[in-house]
């Protein structure tokens, strides 16, 4: 696929239709429908927007069209059920292949619900096979302006080979140790659930990953000495990758924008703002809000906004230290962050800046300290561990 592809939405709409049992949310779903199957230009030309935003314009789609499959197919509500899921997937896939364009990024949107979508949940609005070649499947739970844009793109870094992005809180954060894991909860990358408010982009890893970071601009650390983190609209190097060779995985450095250091979070119990089963708010301030475990209803929210910010970040695949986390995931943990605990009543302030000084990293070979921040400029010294 090429960095401007054509973007094909096929746009499947199936001999019966489920409707949404959520009477909330069908006007919009209808309206947005509407748009689709008229292939609205506002609506594609977002959708165009959406993925040169979330890429800093590494891949604007030369255009989006619709591809519009009527009537051809009887296929129930979306289910959950890995059996079922499988079986539909192939009866999706098969009846696309067709209207597949090739060399072009071709994604399905089916106009059908998720089975579970009520009021007890089943959101899924999405789902795209890893590295599986198949084209993104996006589902009418995804109905929404802004919702579908999202999902969309959401999917497309699932199909490109990321997992989803996570957070990792650990008690020592330099050496990645006794460290709790959410592996959905990165809010500076659109591959996690709790994405912060303007922060609709993947990471410079990920980015890497999907093949949209040139690899003069990807370093690798091979000896101890001062290396430059440049962000995105700079010349030189947006991901300094640590790779000891040593069957340790490697970790990613870099310094882009973080939308969640211009805000503190605040979150208040017994209290929603919109549809609590709706995981979108239409609240540009409301971070999220449901029900946490035991049905108490809360809303966490940004507070004390300043201007937006570059944050060091420090994310690491594959990771699964020994004793703390049971099951690895292939997500790229952001571990340096303070502890994000959106369902629990704690109004911790979140500033995401680290200090020059701080360690970010530390392995049996080397240490990565933040020597200093300057403007999109951020210098990170590697040095030999001592005592080590
Ligand atoms: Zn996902």
């Amino acid at each position: 696929m090429g960095q401007n592809a054509v973007v094909n939405i096929i746009l499947i709409e199936p001999k019966k239709r489920d409707k949404p049992s959520d009477p909330g949310l069908a006007p919009g779903e209808q309206q947005f429908r509407s748009r689709l199957t008229g292939a609205n230009p506002t609506l594609l030309r977002s959708v165009q927007r959406s993925f040169a935003a979330a890429t800093y314009d590494r891949f604007v789609p030369k255009h989006v069209i619709v591809t519009r499959v009527s009537g051809k197919l009887a296929i129930g509500c979306m289910s959950d059920d890995p059996v079922k899921s499988a079986a539909q997937d192939e009866l999706l896939q098969d009846t696309a292949f067709a209207y597949n364009q090739p060399g072009e990024l071709n994604i399905i949107a089916i106009d059908q619900q998720p089975c579970g979508y009520n009021a007890s949940g089943g959101e899924t609005g999405g789902y795209d096979v890893m590295d599986s070649g198949e084209d993104p499947v996006v589902n009418a739970r995804s109905f929404n302006e802004g919702v579908f844009e999202n999902t969309v793109d959401h999917e497309f870094g699932h199909g490109g080979g990321l997992d989803h992005a996570g957070t990792a809180t650990c008690t020592d954060a330099a050496t990645i140790s006794n460290c709790a894991l959410n592996p959905t909860d990165d809010p500076l990358s659109l591959m996690g659930y709790t994405e912060a408010d303007s922060a609709h982009r993947y990471s410079y890893p990920e980015l890497a990953k999907l093949g949209l970071i040139r690899d003069d601009e990807v370093q690798t650390i091979a000896e101890p000495g001062l290396y430059t983190l440049h962000t995105m609209n700079q010349q030189g190097s947006k991901v300094l990758v640590l790779d000891t060779g040593k069957n340790e995985p490697p970790i990613y450095f870099s310094y882009e924008a973080d939308p969640t250091a211009a805000y503190d979070e605040k979150c208040i119990h017994d209290q929603n703002i919109d549809n609590p089963h709706d995981h979108y708010s239409s609240n540009p301030n409301v971070l999220s809000e449901g029900s946490n475990g035991t049905g108490q209803k809360f809303v966490c929210l940004a507070v004390n906004r300043r201007p937006l910010k570059n944050s060091v970040q420090v994310r690491a695949p594959e990771y699964s230290p020994a004793g703390s986390v049971n099951d690895a995931q292939n997500f790229l943990a952001d571990v340096l962050r303070p502890e994000r605990v959106p369902n629990t009543f704690d109004p911790q302030p979140e500033t995401g800046e680290i200090k020059a000084g701080t360690v970010l990293y530390q392995n049996g070979t080397y240490t990565v300290t933040l020597r200093s921040i300057a403007g999109d400029n951020a210098v990170v010294q590697v040095s030999p561990t001592t005592g080590a």
